[in-house]
């Protein structure tokens, strides 16, 4: 099935479940569903563009923390680790799959002000209680461990070496999207321009696809990244997700540091980490609007004039760099609490949501693939409690709000 060509028809009229957007989102909920025992039906992703050129998939950081205010997110990165380093297991031990590893020099959070170290403590407590390694730092413990620091602003730092950094999930990715389609998900590359419902309005009936045919579905999932909305409002249901600019740029040190750069988030909102031999670095811009979905033009200015003199200052080794490469990429940013929106709409209730992730959803993908799984199976989230993201938050105005937001 997975060494045949994608095609643009679906095979069938009717499926079960159909996915808008076959990313990292639509893949992982569409191979849990295949993985999952007690569900035999059918799956159709549907994906307008298999480059994946313009997907927030392709133009992440792919890192993980456990580094959260929320201790559900806590929990929900520590499954994203096990699955990450237990790959073929997960996989029933087929033994084409790789090993994967977390490269884990950790997140090193700065805090130039007792305020914010405050909220870095409190949030490292929470972090404790799930197990994790969080530890708060002085000055001196920072320039103790990582010497090319200059702390002369800094008052505290939280760093974690354990399970946080760099993973690879484009090959995470990858082996979803390949293992779903060898279980029978199918995939095809076309649009959902449309959503029908029942006259009742409380059941999404079918979707209509940009070559016309309609396709009658059980269960929609709208996994279409920082087009979400885009993919809501075709059912007449409105999202607070935006799509919003993250600028990435690599460069190369003429002195490069004797250790791994841990994945550092200066007090300005810069941050930087270890790229393989290389570094990397990105930022927000200063004004941070919703952009057009094809938006993806680089701004020279901010690094010339702002990410490298933060950089530069506070890693006085990286005043002799060269910017190797950047790019653009979208976080699809929800704006009423920066935590993701799950599970199915009050009123059209088959249609669900996994949407929103705010620049965390990679290292997220695990545990909410697992959990929209289980939601559709079963009706109810069986392995981690995912009700806290649930959509009804948004019509009842009860902000779910991670404070740790990058
Ligand atoms: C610069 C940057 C850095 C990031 N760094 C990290 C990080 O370090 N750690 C982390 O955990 N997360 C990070 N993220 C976030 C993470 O990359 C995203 O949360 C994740 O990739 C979202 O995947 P997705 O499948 O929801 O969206 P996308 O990857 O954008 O995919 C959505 C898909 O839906 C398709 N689609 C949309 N509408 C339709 C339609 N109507 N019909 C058919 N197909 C449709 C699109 O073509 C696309 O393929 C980062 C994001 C960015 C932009």
């Amino acid at each position: 099935m997975a060494s045949q060509k994608i095609g643009t028809t679906p095979s069938e009229s009717s499926y079960d479940v159909v996915i808008v957007g076959g990313a990292m989102y639509g893949s992982s909920v569409a191979w849990f569903l295949s993985d999952n025992p007690d569900f035999n039906g059918s799956v159709l992703v549907v994906e307008k563009d298999p480059s994946y050129e313009f997907t927030s998939t392709a133009r992440t950081n792919s890192c993980m923390r456990q580094q959260f205010s929320q201790e559900i997110n806590v929990r929900i990165s520590q499954f994203a680790a096990d699955f990450v380093k237990n790959m073929p297991k997960y996989f029933g031990d087929d033994p084409r799959v790789p090993d994967l590893s977390i490269q884990s020099y950790g997140y090193m959070y700065l805090a130039n002000n007792e305020a914010f170290a405050d909220v870095l403590r409190d949030c490292q407590k929470i972090q404790a209680a799930c197990g994790a390694g969080t530890k708060i730092l002085s000055a001196e413990q920072i320039k103790n461990d990582y010497p090319f620091y200059k702390t002369d602003d800094i008052v505290a730092g939280s760093h974690n070496l354990i399970d946080e950094g760099y993973f690879d999930g484009n090959t995470l990715f990858d082996w979803w999207k390949r293992s779903a389609r060898e279980r029978g998900v199918e995939y095809v590359t076309n649009e959902v321009v449309a959503i029908n419902s029942n006259e009742q309005g409380n059941k999404v009936t079918s979707v209509v696809l940009s070559s016309g045919e309609k396709i009658d579905c059980g269960t929609i999932v709208n996994a279409s990244g920082p087009r979400a909305v885009l993919t809501a409002k075709m059912a007449g249901i409105d999202l607070p997700v935006e799509p919003r600019k993250r600028y990435t740029f690599i460069f190369d040190a003429e002195q490069p540091l004797d250790r791994d750069l841990p994945l550092t988030i200066d007090p300005t909102g810069v941050h930087m980490r270890t790229d393989g031999t290389y570094y990397l670095a990105g930022c927000p811009p200063d004004v941070d609007p919703a952009v057009d979905y094809m938006d993806f033009d680089q701004d020279p200015n901010i690094w010339e004039e702002k990410v490298w003199p933060i950089i530069a200052n506070r890693i006085p080794q990286f005043e002799a760099i060269k910017l190797m490469n950047s790019w653009a990429g979208h976080y699809a940013f929800n704006t009423f609490d920066q935590n993701a929106i799950l599970g199915p709409h009050t009123e059209l209730t088959n249609f669900i949501f996994v949407n929103g992730f705010s620049g965390h959803g990679f290292q997220q993908s695990p545990a909410m693939g697992r959990g929209t799984a289980e939601l559709i199976v079963y009706g109810e989230y069986r392995s981690l409690d995912l009700s806290p993201f649930n959509y009804q938050r948004i019509p009842e105005n009860q902000p779910f709000v991670e404070k740790a937001v990058i």
